[in-house]
């Protein structure tokens, strides 16, 4: 076996298909869209199919707005900023609310806020891992709350929360509700007319199209005050040209993945489970959170006795790719699994590992993947326990 990637929950490669439907528009139609000439005019029907590919991949009214941008960090920074200029611009003291299991880029951009003056209310996983809803629900103030912010499936767990409640407390207060939804597209159905969110976000490279281009879904009646500023792209709300190869991308990769999501939910899941049941075979080990609530690719197992960089680097020795934390920022302690693993009260005393599979994966790869950690855990609770006798 040459190579495994098991981290398709930091990347996904790029499927052949989008690929060859984006390749047109390097070299043969690269008008600006936005020309009135024909090198403008003839990319502008395939902008309209990409986006029709999106609305129909998240099941969106023709009436809410999908805004093209970078990427997903891009688009989560816009929503919440957008609340936050807003209330700068109406002088009016507001508070936000988000979960102590966001990705950084929802985390810090809040952090960013409090650092500026805004109340910022975190709330706290269950035992489950999850936010409770009574918990959101005790959290709003309706004179105050202006936008909630919540993840829709957890990178590090792949634990999903109750996002259709959240919208229906949301409503029930008048408050907006912002769903970083980034690793819930392509595995679990996202549809937006069963969830009563205002604002998601969405990107591209986690649902097997390229990287750099993301989407931000907004809600008929919900506005947002750019980020970006200086040209009349996407209805005003983000200037920029539009990268149209990586839109067209997008569209084409959302329509796939809507098509293999049975498959992520039948094969991929059968896969992750084989792998988890193995893992979970071996002594002293625990995988984070029911996995009945988890998005079907994903597994983060905490390997008691071993240390996380040697056990990463013997998987990565033989081939195998997987994460102890997220890779969009692996330096940072936040993106760590156990942090969010230790706020469910998980035993992670030694370390987190996360296996994230895609519809790419095959059963080889994971048979030989359970070899492998068999292996190297063996090995390594060796090492460690003739160095210290016993590991703690
Ligand atoms: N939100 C979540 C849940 C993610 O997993 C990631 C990337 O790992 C992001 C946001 C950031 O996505 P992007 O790389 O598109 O900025």
């Amino acid at each position: 076996m040459e190579r495994v990637y098991l981290d398709n929950n930091a990347t996904t490669l790029v499927d052949p298909l989008v690929k060859e439907a984006m390749e047109p528009f390097f070299t043969k139609m690269y008008g600006n869209p936005n020309s009135l000439h024909s090198f403008g005019t003839e990319v502008r029907p395939y902008m309209g199919l990409a986006l029709d590919r999106l609305y129909a991949g998240i099941n969106a009214d023709d009436e809410d707005d999908i805004i093209i941008n970078s990427c997903a960090s891009e688009g989560n920074n816009t929503v919440i900023k957008s609340f936050y200029f807003d209330s700068v611009l109406n002088h009016k003291k507001v508070q936000m609310i988000t979960s102590s299991i966001e990705h950084p880029a929802v985390s810090e951009t809040y952090e960013f806020l409090e650092k500026l003056g805004v109340d910022v209310k975190w709330l706290p996983v269950n035992a489950d891992g999850i936010v409770d809803p009574d918990e959101l629900r005790k959290a709003i103030d309706p004179d105050k709350t202006s936008l909630v912010s919540i993840i829709w499936a957890n990178n590090e767990t792949g634990l999903i929360n109750p996002v259709k409640e959240y919208g229906e407390i949301c409503r029930e207060n008048g408050v907006k509700l912002h769903l970083d939804a980034v690793q819930a597209i392509g595995k679990i159905p996202v549809d937006m007319q069963e969830v009563m969110a205002d604002y998601i976000t969405f990107s591209a490279h986690k649902f097997h199209g390229p990287k750099g281009v993301g989407g931000l879904y907004i809600r008929r009646g919900s506005t947002i005050t750019p980020l970006m500023h200086g040209g009349e792209q996407m209805a005003g709300i983000r200037a920029g040209t539009v990268n149209t190869p990586y839109m067209v991308g997008m569209g084409l990769a959302l329509e796939l993945a809507g098509k293999n999501l049975d498959f992520e939910n039948t094969e991929v899941r059968k896969l992750r489970d084989k792998l988890e049941d193995a893992i979970l075979d071996i002594e002293d080990v625990e995988v984070i959170g029911d996995r009945n609530i988890r998005t079907p690719n994903t597994i983060l197992a905490s390997f008691r006795g071993i240390e996380g960089e040697a056990f990463l680097w013997d998987l990565n020795q033989n081939g195998i790719a997987a994460s102890t934390g997220s890779a969009c920022s692996s330096e940072s302690l936040e993106s760590n699994p156990t942090f969010v693993a230790m706020d469910i009260g998980a035993d992670l005393a030694h370390t987190g590992m996360r296996f994230s599979l895609s519809r790419y994966t095959t059963e080889d790869e994971i048979d030989y993947t359970i070899d492998v950690i068999r292996k190297s855990v063996k090995r390594l609770r060796d090492i460690s326990s003739t160095n210290s006798k016993e590991y703690i």
